[in-house]
């Protein structure tokens, strides 16, 4: 097996993961079986109880994980299995190196950083070796170099590269090379810098991949090579994408990484085939018509709160050889605004997940101007507790319906925790999370979508649709399209008078692909199209 460590340096967002998963697109292409893998330095045992401003969209696995965003971008570009296993975070190491301390599994030793806390960063990529056998692993630490807690993962990788022996793993660095427009250049010190920084832990780099936005010339390839002491073949450009994420595979492609990585990792395999790709980049870059789509969510100034929905939007434009339009709604603006004012114009409206009350009655406003207007709406999890709350008030005339999570004393509680949820004092990993089945009502919209009669969804919440009032709103147009296969949670709602007025309590945008958009998502924008072509663009 092969091991290819991604780090990255000067600045973060530089785009690791995503260039991490790109090159696994590459490999698979080649032929290669790849998982990957993020080891994140941070203390927190997981993502799932920060804020989506600390830290954008928590991604959901299908064993219930909650994981960085950048487990995404991995099930996105690659088929690689993910699970729990491949999001190891400082605080996972760090619980499981004190819970052998107490248990007594030290014989007597001082417990240090070195060897306990990186043997077990290291175990944790032999056990996802073993877990999942495949030739290449890849995997990306997170954070930038220099940055302390990401000491112990780079020391840890540092060894685990010589004891895998030179040839089975090797380094990708990442690293930015700003243009100052003052000198009229590119500036090579702060690669310079951060590759010393490497090297003072003893790891040398044998890829960089160097994010700029003007293209490197020769020179600055020949300096980056002489100083960070890497072939001038393997600084590699990597410009800002023009168009989409999904082109980096395809530049990455033409500055030969996939070879190069093959070639040190002594991999004699065939030429990756990326025609189906670019045909996808193609309909995403061309589309024949376009529509308009409203996001309406709280978190909208911070476009990576809500990735996967993004990403599932354009895997289902690209399917309908539609461009989009992205009218991205802050709820708590719909609230002082209206929602004539700022969604008229929507040929669609989607509601995604999220928690806690502000900017709730925007969401909910959004659900019932969706309904009134006839227009295509797409609810997710929370945008589903919010249509169902807006049918309510709207077309069953309960006064003052809400989830118990925005009012506890509402006398309509048609959203309300699940009964297992009752006790849980802990906020870290109890919502009800993961892959469960549901079972599709014959004849509804969503079966139609799906094709088929039981599927299985992945799910991050703690409120459910309220039992005691599917007769109610069943009785006055509100169809329940999926339940649970015992049937005794509702996980899809639609509506009877409406062209397309689906919402799940699930989260779809997790299992989208490129080239393989999700049913519910492909449905909703087709909806659009239709709707678009009623009305004046
Ligand atoms: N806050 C809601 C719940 O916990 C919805 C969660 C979500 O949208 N992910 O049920």
């Amino acid at each position: 097996m092969k091991y290819i460590f991604v780090t990255g340096g000067v600045v973060s967002s530089l785009g690791k993961g995503l260039t991490a998963a790109a090159l696994g697109t590459l490999l698979e292409r080649r032929g290669l079986k790849v998982v990957m893998q993020k080891l994140d330095p941070y203390l927190n045992i997981d993502p799932g109880t920060m804020s989506p401003y600390q830290h954008g969209e928590v991604y959901v696995l299908e064993d219930g994980a909650e994981t960085d965003l950048d487990l995404g971008h991995y099930e996105r570009f690659t088929s690689s299995r993910l699970s729990r296993s491949n999001n190891v975070t400082s605080g996972q190491i760090y619980e499981a190196v004190l819970g052998k301390e107490r248990s007594g599994a030290y014989l007597g030793k001082t417990v240090q950083v070195i060897p306990h806390v990186t043997d077990e960063i290291k175990s944790r990529i032999r056990k996802l070796s073993a877990k999942y056998p495949c030739d290449v692993i890849i995997t990306e630490i997170g954070g930038t170099t220099g940055d302390i807690e990401g000491l112990p993962f780079l020391e840890a990788l540092r060894q685990f590269s010589l004891e895998v022996g030179q040839g089975n793993a090797m380094f990708m660095h990442l690293t930015l090379v700003p243009y100052l427009k003052a000198a009229g250049e590119l500036k090579t010190k702060p690669t310079q810098q951060s590759i010393a920084k490497l090297r003072e832990i003893g790891i040398q780099p044998h890829v960089l991949v160097c994010r700029c936005e003007q293209p490197l010339s020769v020179d600055i390839r020949k300096k980056i090579s002489l100083f960070c002491n890497v072939p001038a073949e393997a600084v590699i450009e990597q410009m800002d994408v023009a168009h989409t994420i999904y082109e980096v595979p395809l530049m990455l492609q033409k500055e030969n990484l996939d070879t190069l990585v093959c070639r040190q990792l002594q991999l004699d395999v065939k030429h990756a085939e990326m025609e189906s790709w670019t045909k996808f980049v193609q309909q995403i870059v061309f589309p024949s018509k376009k529509v308009r789509i409203a996001v309406v969510g709280k978190y909208i100034e911070h476009r990576d709160a809500y990735k996967s929905v993004y990403e599932s939007i354009t895997h289902a434009a690209a399917a309908n050889d539609t461009g989009i339009e992205l009218l991205q709604v802050d709820a708590e603006m719909l609230e002082k605004e209206g929602a004539e004012a700022l969604l008229s114009k929507a040929h669609g409206i989607l509601v995604p997940g999220g928690f806690g009350d502000r900017g709730t009655e925007g969401k909910i406003s959004a659900a019932g101007y969706a309904r009134t207007q006839q227009i295509p709406y797409l609810g997710l999890c929370l945008g589903m507790q919010v249509a169902v709350i807006e049918f309510a008030r709207g077309c069953a005339n309960l006064e003052r319906a809400n989830s118990t999570e925005f009012d506890k004393d509402s006398p309509h509680p048609v959203i309300s925790l699940m009964e297992s949820q009752e006790q849980v004092t802990h906020k870290g990993g109890t919502m009800r999370l993961g892959a469960y089945d549901c079972h599709l009502q014959q004849g509804t919209l969503t079966q139609q979508a799906y094709g088929c009669d039981a599927i299985s969804e992945r799910h991050r919440h703690r409120y459910e649709f309220n039992n005691d009032y599917r007769d109610t709103l069943t009785s006055c147009g509100m169809v329940l399209s999926g339940t649970s296969p015992d049937g005794s949670l509702v996980e899809i709602i639609e509506l009877r008078d409406h062209p397309w007025f689906v919402a799940c309590q699930f989260h779809p945008e997790f299992q989208s692909k490129p080239t393989a958009a999700h049913p519910l998502f492909d449905s909703f924008i087709k909806a659009s199209v239709a709707k678009a072509s009623h009305s004046v663009l």
